[in-house]
Order: structure tokens, then sequence, then C-alpha cells
């Protein structure tokens, strides 16, 4: 079978992880959360003293002693770092606020970058999500998309996630965090937040889930052709 990686990248609550979940079932595809793998390392840092924002050094040296994988067999895969099961920590509010300090450290991105790289190799058919998947990562990918909506629309979908999950959310709060993570995420240095040039943009603020999930889907079939079997 041939190879196929399709990258997804956009902001945080632009819908891309519940599409690209989706989108891997409907073509026949495994999905890669890289979000998960710098919130992984964010939580390992949290758990074992290491302070996100103070201690960069710690951080970077974190990111390459531990032994991170995802557990294949799961649907989704679930993050095993060093030995535990740490996806039940991946979105508590305490690692999503220290996530994008620990992503702006480029000793930590290298280590993510090369790990991603090698899942891509070994898992080489592959929807992948991130924030840099079609620029940096898989430059070479034969399908990118890149998703976006307002900060107004991505807040409110957030708080209904987390509401939906038995959590309290300030529909307030969620916006400002998530104000301040885009402008982390778009002007570091290293890997920052763009859109790909060869990327398909689209703006899913008016736009169901079922909407863009069909739109990404006929888009994959239309530019992979053969490559998909399903
Ligand atoms: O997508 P998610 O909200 O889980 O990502 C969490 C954070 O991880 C982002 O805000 C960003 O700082 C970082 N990230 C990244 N590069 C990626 C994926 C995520 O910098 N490829």
């Amino acid at each position: 079978m041939s190879d196929l990686i399709i990258t997804l990248d956009g902001p945080a609550g632009s819908g891309k992880s519940s599409v690209a979940r989706k989108l891997a079932q409907r073509l026949g595809l495994e999905f890669l959360d890289t979000g998960a793998m710098y919130r992984g390392i964010t939580a390992q840092c949290l758990d074992h003293g290491v302070n996100p924002t103070q201690e960069p050094e710690r951080v970077i040296e974190v990111a390459r002693s531990v032994r991170m994988r995802f557990a294949w067999g799961d649907d989704p895969p679930r993050l095993i770092i060093d030995g535990r099961d740490v996806t039940h920590r991946l979105r508590d509010p305490d690692v999503t606020v220290s996530v994008s300090d620990v992503a702006m450290l480029a000793g930590v991105r290298e280590v993510m970058v090369r790990l991603q790289q090698r899942i891509g190799a070994e898992h080489s058919r592959l929807v992948t999500e991130g924030r840099d998947q079609g620029s940096v990562v898989f430059p070479d990918a034969r399908v990118k998309f890149y998703l976006d909506a307002s900060a107004k629309v991505r807040a409110g979908r957030r708080a209904r996630q987390l509401r939906e999950a038995g959590r309290e959310a300030d529909e307030a709060v969620i916006l400002a965090q998530i104000i301040q993570r885009d402008q982390k995420d778009s002007t570091r240095k290293d890997g920052p937040l763009i859109c790909p040039p060869d990327a398909v943009r689209i703006d899913t603020s008016e736009m169901t889930l079922e909407e863009v999930l069909n739109l990404l889907e006929a888009k994959s079939r239309e530019k992979a052709g053969r490559a998909i079997q399903v």
C-alpha cells in the first residue's frame, strides 16, 4: 500500500482534533495527535517537580530523557511516558496553561519533531495534526490542511467541550487563554503556527463538524486519489 500522510494544522479550538480523528477513521488511516506529545512532556514536568516556565533547561532534559510512545492498539492511541499512561492528565487545566511555554523551547521541539518523523516512517498512512506538521515535520506530505476559526468561536467550542466532560468552563477566561496561546504559538522562532503555502485553508467558524469533515474527506480523495482505498 502506498504511503499517505495528511497534515492538519491550526490554532486551538479550530476543530482539528475532532476532525483529524474522524477523518482518519473515514479514510482508513492512523491518527497522530502531536499536541498530546507536548502536553505529555508538560504533564511529566509538572508531576515531577519541574517548573515548565521557570526551568527551561530541566524541561529540555525531561524531553530528552523520557521514553514516549503511543499504544497504537487503542483508538485513540493512549500516550505512555516511561511506562506510565498519562492520557488522563493531558487536558487538565494546569497542563493546558503551561504547554505553550514547553512547546516554545527549541530543545523540546527538536526531540518531538524527530520522534514524529520516526512515527511517520513506521506508520506511513497517517492523519497527523498539530501546528507545524505541514510546514516542518512533513513538508512533503501529499495532502495538507489548515483549519482556522475566530478566537470567539474557538473559545465557545472549548467551553462546550469542557462542560460536556463535566468540567467547569468560564468562556471569558478560556478566550483570554486562547488568545495568549495563539500569540505564543505564532510568534515563537522554532516551528511557529503558520499556514503552509501549499495547504488548503478552511475557516470553520460557520461550519458544523460534519460539514468540515465532509469537505476534508472530499478534498483528500481528490488529492490522494488511489492512495485511499476505503
Ligand atoms: O492541539 P493542542 O491544543 O493539544 O496543543 C497543545 C499545545 O501544544 C499548543 O498550544 C502548542 O503550543 C503545542 N503544539 C505545538 N506543535 C504541535 C502541536 C502542539 O507547538 N505540532
